[in-house]
């Protein structure tokens, strides 16, 4: 059995809860999606999902609440969309508190501001899908010296979507249409890395 944490601090919460679930559903394995808001809450996950959102909001409430410790020092997977993505990478062009547990920088609204918002169609891993981008950032750059990062997507030469070890990071919002695939995804990691 293992649980997936949907971190419930600001923004997209409840689609990646119930996408999650419905994920889950899908695969037909023994897993929970909860929504956690502590650290002790996200101790006990065996992978974490942080939404979009406002980045410097959720960055300043991971760091008050210890939040980014616990998952460096569990090494929990974590899959971020958005803001998400931007809390996953080191460095982004703001000064903000970040998790930092990818050695990715990211920019913000690469695409442009909230009324530049899209949906295009985009491949990832040799599948369809659809992006829907909501004042979306992209890759800045990437440590080109790490084995384990795997770009998963680029859009217009931007890369949307990327990840490193376990972790995934994805500059669009799955959550926001019925495809359950990238979920399903960072779940077959977390059960890799829980085996
Ligand atoms: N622009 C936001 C940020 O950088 C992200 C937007 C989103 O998550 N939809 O924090």
């Amino acid at each position: 059995m293992i649980t997936i944490g949907i971190l419930n601090l600001q923004g997209a919460v409840s689609e990646h809860y119930d996408i999650t679930k419905k994920a889950i559903e899908n695969m037909g394995i023994e897993a929970e999606a909860i929504s956690v808001r502590y650290a002790d809450e996200v101790a006990n996950c065996d992978g974490v999902i942080i939404s979009g959102g406002e980045s410097t909001v959720i960055g300043k409430i991971i760091k008050e609440r210890g939040i980014d410790k616990v998952i460096k020092d569990n090494k929990i997977p974590v899959f971020g969309t958005c803001a998400g993505m931007v809390l996953l990478g080191k460095k982004t062009d703001f000064d903000q508190p970040l998790l930092g547990i990818m050695d990715i920088s990211v920019k913000r609204n690469a695409f442009g501001r909230q009324v530049d918002s899209f949906e295009s169609p985009i491949s990832i891993l040799g599948e369809d899908y659809l992006g829907v981008f909501i004042r979306a950032p992209s890759l800045d750059d990437y440590d080109k010296t790490k084995e384990d990062i795997k770009v998963l997507s680029e859009l217009d030469d931007e890369i949307v979507a990327i990840q490193q070890g376990h972790n995934i990071a994805i500059a669009f919002h799955p959550e926001l249409t019925d495809d359950t695939r990238i979920h399903e995804y960072f779940i077959k990691e977390v059960l890799n890395c829980a085996e």
